[in-house]
């Protein structure tokens, strides 16, 4: 176990380190690093520099994840993987990615400073790509660990028209190559994500720590309320067919049910429009976007299909029609139980209690958990704020959450170990 003097001194290191990636940005004003960028190979040369320096033997694979890899009691075992991303969105906070990462690498160095192996190798990675910032697709660092880029992936273009394939060149990459980033299944055992939460859940619990259950899954929707335009002045109450009325009473719908589904479950109409309004004119046609998350998708889809039915209802009875199309659905992602059960002992053991909560942003476990059993491990942030500048985290909120990965990593290193396995098997 960390004691309470090293977990201090390295989260001191860890927060120190932050702030030195944080000056690693394509502007003076505010933190900026996207994928195949001159920053990102800058980062990734000094996160490789601090791998070296926990004992790990360092490489950056073919899709410009940096990686790391500090064997275990026996050579060539297969790894467990820590990690997050280094990438960034405009003007982002300092925690958000890197805190995995560096983390991770502090959990290696307590083994090295005290000669320990594990049952496992550890491989420490900092993906690439997670945010999608530069090229509008996301996790491309993790997808190429999958071997799942889409083919297309090469020739999509950032905002000046540089495709991937050329940026990957610009960096002293192969775009031919991209296909060795890819990692076999029986190489890696497990995947575990140390990230700040993002969301208010732990503070409000007044807890430093909380265990992951799932990554929501998220659907999007363009939706209509088409009626009748009409004069402001002439038509009556009683004869209008208004379809922002409509959208109006469909939205307070949604608030009221949403709530009722419990905490789990958000959704939200981000935009409005009636095409042709004017202040004068009885709406005949409003557009609204809708978006619900949550961690189940059968939870989730019971849910939408009771607002679209309700939408429909409230539609008839006014006379008007109501329409949605959706574009957008990605499926949530379960965390592996054993690693939540490992991870929630270790949070116990480190804070006297543990909180399981779901992940309502996406993250690099999203792609990495259709190949290996995954589990996240979440840190309070002041106020729940992320992707600003004012993103914050504490120095003993660090220094807890690096015990408790300790712990996890240790205890699950032991548990996912193929000696264990095959013990368990002979039993
Ligand atoms: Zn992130």
């Amino acid at each position: 176990m960390m004691n309470a003097n090293e977990a201090t001194r390295s989260a001191a290191r860890v927060l120190a380190r932050c702030d030195a990636l944080a000056e690693i940005s394509e502007s003076a004003e505010g933190l900026t690093r996207v994928y195949l960028s001159p920053e990102h190979m800058r980062a990734n040369a000094q996160v490789g520099e601090w791998m070296r320096a926990a004992g790990m033997t360092v490489w950056q694979d073919a899709v410009g994840n940096i990686c790391g890899r500090y064997e275990g009691a026996e050579p060539g075992a297969p790894a467990l993987l820590l990690g997050s991303h280094l990438d960034t969105v405009r003007n982002a906070g300092r925690y958000d990615g890197m805190l995995g990462v560096l983390s991770a690498i502090e959990v290696v160095n307590w083994l090295h400073q005290h000669r320990l192996r594990l049952p496992l190798a550890l491989e420490v990675i900092g993906f690439g790509d997670e945010e999608g910032t530069r090229f509008g697709i996301t996790l491309l660092g993790s997808r190429g660990i999958t071997g799942s880029w889409p083919e297309n992936w090469p020739a999509v273009a950032d905002g000046n028209a540089i495709t991937v394939a050329q940026a990957m060149t610009d960096m002293g990459l192969d775009v031919a190559r991209i296909d060795s980033a890819e990692r076999a299944v029986d190489e890696i055992a497990a995947y575990l994500e140390l990230h700040i939460e993002q969301g208010p859940c732990l503070e409000q619990a007044d807890l430093a720590l909380g265990v992951v259950t799932a990554i929501n899954g998220a659907r999007r929707l363009n939706c209509r309320f088409r009626g009748e335009a009409g004069h402001a002045g002439t038509v009556p109450m009683t004869h209008r067919k208004d379809a922002l009325a409509a959208a109006a009473e469909w939205m307070v719908y949604i608030e009221q049910m949403t709530c009722r589904y419990g905490q789990q479950r958000v959704a939200t109409v981000g935009t409005l429009h009636c095409p042709s309004g004017a202040v004068n004119v009885i709406p005949g046609e409003t557009e609204l976007s809708l978006d619900i998350r949550g961690p189940d998708d059968a939870q989730l889809n019971e849910l939408l299909s009771d607002l679209l039915v309700q939408g429909e209802a409230i539609a008839l009875r006014r006379g008007v029609t109501f329409e949605a199309s959706e574009y957008y659905a990605i499926n949530a992602t379960a965390c592996d139980l054993r690693l939540q059960q490992a991870l929630s002992a270790a949070v116990t053991q480190v804070q006297g209690r543990s909180l399981s909560l779901p992940s309502g942003a996406g993250h690099d476990a999203i792609a990495i958990a259709e190949r290996w059993p995954s589990g996240m491990l979440f840190v309070r942030c002041a106020g729940g704020i992320s992707h600003h500048p004012a993103e914050a985290v504490s120095q003993p909120d660090v220094a807890s959450a690096l015990q408790a990965w300790l712990l996890a990593v240790q205890n699950v290193a032991a548990a996912f170990a193929p000696q264990a396995s095959a013990r368990q098997e002979a039993v």
